[in-house]
């Protein structure tokens, strides 16, 4: 039974309880048996409460799923699962062979939905903390960041940075104490892949993280999660308690002289603490506030000391890499956007979920044929990347392949991997003013051309939207925001006017039929 926070919200937990009920009443039945096991996200959020019925190796793709359940439903799927000759129950039948999960490739997401992520014996079973293993005991930080390197992983927080120069930055940074950071401080609208890997497969994390520190030289590492992520957090909780008592974190580990112990520290809510300064300041217990780089985090991060930085889906993708060789990894992708990219799908979509798909995947598959397309007989108009650092693509250019560089090409990114797809009913100088009003509330104030340009940018906007703004207001907005990219400090005001850029280039017929005075 999916766990995970999307389908606890459709009601996840009584099916739960009755599943297990029923499976207690049938325990002495002939047949196969059956374990009643809480799982992560298996991806289909807008089909749940979802339940798959699985052999002990299968994958998502050889279960059997069922989708919108009831805990009425209980006995029947039950009863179908016992008998091996009986047929999925119908009318919850949801085909694994649907687009949906055939066309995804799972490295990050492979055990996501598959294993009980408060069981530590689960992740091992699976192969969790081999590539620690090995990496410790087969292999010299050097041998660890050569084989990131060789992988060409690009950090998934959205920069793209490449991972292997980055761990080996602060590798060569000689000083007495290291640390590394999860930054788990997902902020985007419609965001939630995170939140997804978090809440499915923490201890993935955590290895990622050990391998890092041993591949640096750190000791000591914090997960820095949103508040707003209870589930999550309680499950991080989790794992890092039974990876301590199982010798996995801690001193001495697998026997060797690496010690290396995790600690949360929870954001409270605040989006620019995303930005590594900010995020670092507020782990240190000042104000989230960014500051001017350099210093860089690599070189004096944490109480002045060399931090590795890296998002959650970075960290997953480590001990896959480890595992099957940084050759195996650059195979899948794009000539520069080596590996899988995880994509959380929202809006009006019918698919609304969790992928993870190659990258150079164009929009076009992810969304019409992934994502199902646009419910309601609707026609699409775009789709936005990238949240509020990002911009909106129209249907002319949905034949992109998605990697780090092409998306910029056309005035967006991929950032984190939050994708909301917008029909044809939506307004795209309201999509700029959310957006807007968005940066305005984030802006930690520290400097002007932020704290007044994105107030001055969103007056605008609400001026145009309510169609009581002038031409001259129009070329104001373009000048302004030309001013805050260009002047701001930190990415979220340099970003800040990239939502209404691109709504500019691709849709600027809608802001004209606003304006008081056309041309
Ligand atoms: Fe703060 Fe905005 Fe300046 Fe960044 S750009 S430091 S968020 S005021």
């Amino acid at each position: 039974v999916c766990m995970a926070a999307s389908c606890q919200s459709s009601g996840a937990q009584p099916v739960y309880d009755a599943l297990t009920a029923a499976g207690e009443a049938t325990a002495d039945a002939p047949g196969r048996k059956c374990r009643i096991k809480g799982v992560g996200c298996m991806g289909l959020c807008s089909a749940g409460p979802l339940v798959a019925v699985a052999g002990p190796e299968d994958g998502l793709n050889e279960s059997v799923i069922y989708r919108d359940v009831t805990p009425d439903d209980a006995g029947e799927i039950l009863t179908s699962a016992v008998d091996p000759k009986a047929s999925p129950v119908a009318r919850l039948h949801c085909p694994s062979d649907l687009p949906f999960f055939a066309r995804q490739q799972r490295v990050v997401l492979e055990h996501s939905g598959i294993i009980d992520p408060n069981s530590f014996r689960g992740y091992v079973v699976v192969g969790g903390y081999s590539a620690m293993v090995r990496a410790l005991t087969e292999m010299t930080p050097t041998d660890v960041i050569a084989e990131i390197t060789t992988s060409g992983l690009r950090g998934r927080g959205g920069g793209g940075y490449p991972t292997g120069l980055k761990w080996s930055t602060v590798a060569k940074t000689p000083a007495e104490q290291k640390y590394v950071i999860c930054n788990a401080d997902e902020g985007d609208p419609g965001a939630f892949m995170d939140r997804a890997i978090l809440e499915s497969d923490p201890h993935r994390v955590l290895e990622g993280m050990a391998i890092a520190a041993y591949a640096i030289g750190a000791n000591k590492g914090f997960v820095y999660v949103r508040a707003e992520y209870p589930l999550a957090v309680e499950r991080l909780k989790t794992a890092i308690r039974k990876a301590k008592r199982s010798g996995f974190l801690g001193n001495h580990i697998c026997d060797t002289e690496f010690n290396f112990d995790i600690e949360i520290r929870l954001g409270a809510g605040a989006f620019v603490c995303g930005e590594e300064t900010a995020l670092m300041a507020s782990i240190e217990g000042g104000r989230g506030q960014p500051r001017p780089r350099p210093p860089y985090p690599a070189e004096s991060g944490l109480w002045g000391h060399p931090t590795l930085i890296n998002n959650v889906e970075t960290f997953a993708n480590i001990a896959p890499i480890i595992r099957e060789g940084g050759d195996w990894f650059a195979a899948m992708g794009t000539e520069r956007s080596k590996g899988t990219k995880v994509f959380a799908l929202a809006g009006t979509i019918v698919n609304t979920g969790l992928i993870e798909v190659p990258m150079g995947t164009t929009l076009r598959d992810i969304i019409e044929v992934i994502g199902g397309g646009i419910p309601g007989g609707k026609a699409f108009k775009a789709v936005q990347t990238g949240g509020p650092s990002g911009g909106c693509v129209p249907e002319a250019h949905l034949d992109v392949a998605v990697d780090y560089d092409s998306l910029k090409t056309l005035g967006t990114m991929m950032g984190s991997g939050g994708m909301i797809v917008m029909d044809e009913t939506a307004s795209m100088v309201d999509v700029a003013r959310y957006f807007m009003e968005f940066c305005m509330s984030e802006s930690c104030g520290k400097c002007v051309p932020c704290r007044t340009g994105t107030w001055q940018m969103h007056s605008l906007l609400d001026r145009i939207a309510r169609s009581r703004a002038s031409r001259s207001d129009l070329t104001l907005l373009e000048e302004l925001c030309e001013v805050v990219q260009a002047t701001s400090l930190c990415g979220l005001g340099q970003t800040a006017p990239n939502p209404v850029l691109s709504t500019l280039r691709y849709f600027r017929d809608e802001y004209e039929q606003k304006l008081t005075t056309p041309s």
